[in-house]
C-alpha cells in the first residue's frame, strides 16, 4: 500500500479565467517548499497529489505544506487499487480500534460495480466484524473513513483532515517590500499579506554601531522564517546611523522617531521602485504606541510619491498579533532583547500627533537628499 498525501486547494476555484496559471503557481511554490526531498505532484481531478516520497520524510513533507499559501486542507491517504478486497485493507489499517465510525465514499468511478452506499455499507460491515471494539453512529461518528474511488482504478482511503494554511498562492497578488523591524509586529504583518498571495522582499534599517551585530543576526533569522511562507529570498539592510546623528544634532529630539519614519518610507519606496515591488508593508497597529497615531501615518505616508502603503495590522489588538505571532513561529525570534535603531536617541517626550507643518518645518533644517543617497549607498542585500 503506497501512502500519498492529498492536497485540497483554497480559493483558486474562484479564479474563473485565470484558474491555470494560479494553479502554476501553487504547484511551483510548493515544489520549492518540498526542495531537497524526493516526491512527484500530481494533479488529480481537481486536487493534488504527492506521491513517491520515503516514509521516513512524510513528517517533514507535512510540516513543510502547513506554510503554502493556498491549500485548503489536506489528508495522509493510502492509495489502493479499485477492488474491494484491496480498500477493505487499507480501511482496516487507517481504522481506529475502538470507537464509533462511519464510513464515507465519494465515487468519481461511475463504471465500479458498487455505488458508494454499497461500497459503504459492505466496508463499514467488514470492519465491525473484524474490530470487536467499533460501532457504527452515522450522526456524530468519532471517526470517519474515506473511500475515494478515482477513475483511474486506483481508490484513496485516509480518516483526517488537516487544516492547510489557506489564503492565495504566493506570487499572485504581485509583489511587496515589508519594512521588519526585529520587533513582534512587523513579521506578522508580512506573514498576513503573504497569505492573500503576495511576494514579499524585506528592507531593515539599523544603526550600528548604536545597535548591534546580534540585532542583524536577528532580523536575518526573522527574514528567513517569513521566507518559508512567502518564498521571499531577499532582506535589504540599510543604515540610518547618520541620519539618527543628524536629527539629534539638528531637530528637537521630541521628533525623533516622526522624522525617521518619514525617512524610511523615503527609503523603502526608493528600493521597493528598483525591485519591483507595488507596495510598502508595516506592522503598525492603531494606537499602540505614540509614534502609531493617525497623524503619525499622515506625516509618514506624506513623503512617499507612488506606492500604497498597506497596514495590516490596524485592526488588531498586541494579544491578538502575539498569537499570530507564535502561530507562525516567529515569537520566540522577537523577543529577544536586541536594540531596535528606534530605541536610539528615543526623546523623553516623542510627539504623538505632530503637525504635518511642524514636521516639515523640523525636517527643513535636514539636507534629506543628501541623507537619503548616503544611506541608499549603505544598502547591504543578504539572500535568504
Ligand atoms: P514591530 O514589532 O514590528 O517592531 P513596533 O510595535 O515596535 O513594531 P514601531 O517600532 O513603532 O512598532 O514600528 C512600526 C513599524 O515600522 C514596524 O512594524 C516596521 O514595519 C517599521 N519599522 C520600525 N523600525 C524598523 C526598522 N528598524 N527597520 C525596518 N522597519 C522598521
Ligand atoms: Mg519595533
Amino acid at each position: 500500500m503506497e501512502k500519498v498525501i492529498i492536497i485540497r486547494y483554497a480559493e483558486l476555484h474562484l479564479k474563473g479565467k485565470n484558474r491555470g496559471w494560479f494553479e502554476r503557481v501553487f504547484v511551483v511554490n510548493m515544489e520549492k517548499s518540498l526542495k531537497g526531498i524526493k516526491h512527484e505532484i500530481r494533479r488529480h481531478s481537481g486536487r493534488y497529489l504527492i506521491e513517491n516520497f520515503q516514509e521516513k520524510d512524510t513528517e517533514t513533507i507535512l510540516e513543510r505544506l502547513k506554510k503554502v499559501f493556498g491549500i485548503h486542507s489536506y489528508s495522509v491517504a493510502l492509495k489502493v487499487s479499485s477492488d474491494m478486497d484491496a480498500i477493505f485493507k487499507a480501511s482496516d489499517e487507517v481504522c481506529s480500534k475502538s470507537g464509533t465510525f462511519k464510513v464515507e465514499t465519494h465515487r468519481a468511478d461511475k463504471t465500479f460495480p458498487l455505488n458508494s452506499m454499497q461500497i459503504s455499507a459492505e466496508i463499514g460491515g467488514r470492519l465491525l466484524d473484524k474490530n470487536k471494539e467499533i460501532s457504527v453512529d452515522v450522526h456524530s461518528p468519532q471517526f470517519v473513513i474515506n473511500i475515494d474511488l478515482r477513475e483511474n482504478n486506483t481508490a484513496l482511503v485516509f480518516n483526517e483532515f488537516f487544516k492547510g494554511a489557506g489564503g492565495m498562492p504566493v506570487g499572485t497578488s504581485g509583489k511587496g517590500l515589508l519594512l521588519i523591524s526585529g520587533g513582534i509586529d512587523s513579521p506578522v504583518a508580512g506573514h498576513m499579506i503573504a497569505k492573500r498571495g503576495m511576494s514579499i522582499e524585506c528592507i531593515h534599517f539599523h544603526s550600528y554601531p548604536y545597535t548591534n551585530m546580534q540585532a542583524k543576526e536577528k532580523v536575518i533569522e526573522l527574514a528567513k522564517q517569513l521566507s518559508a511562507y512567502s518564498c521571499g529570498t531577499k532582506l535589504n539592510i540599510v543604515s540610518v546611523t547618520h541620519i539618527q546623528e543628524e536629527i539629534h544634532k539638528k531637530c528637537n529630539g521630541d521628533y525623533m522617531v516622526t522624522l525617521l519614519r518619514r525617512f524610511m518610507m523615503r527609503i523603502a519606496e526608493k528600493i521597493a521602485l528598483n525591485c519591483g515591488a507595488q507596495c510598502l508593508i508595516t506592522g503598525e497597529s492603531l494606537a499602540q504606541v505614540a509614534s502609531q497615531t493617525v497623524e503619525g501615518m499622515t506625516s509618514s505616508n506624506s513623503v512617499i510619491e507612488k506606492l500604497p502603503v498597506l497596514r495590516p495590522l490596524c485592526g488588531f489588538d498586541k494579544d491578538e498579533i502575539i498569537e499570530r505571532s507564535r502561530a507562525i513561529g516567529t515569537y520566540e525570534t522577537s523577543i529577544e532583547p536586541y536594540e531596535d535603531c528606534c530605541t536610539v536617541f528615543l526623546p523623553r517626550h516623542p510627539v504623538t500627533r505632530p503637525k504635518l507643518a511642524d514636521v516639515e518645518a523640523e525636517e527643513a533644517k535636514l539636507n534629506v537628499n543628501m541623507l537619503v543617497d548616503e544611506a541608499l549607498n549603505s544598502l547591504e542585500i543578504v539572500t535568504l
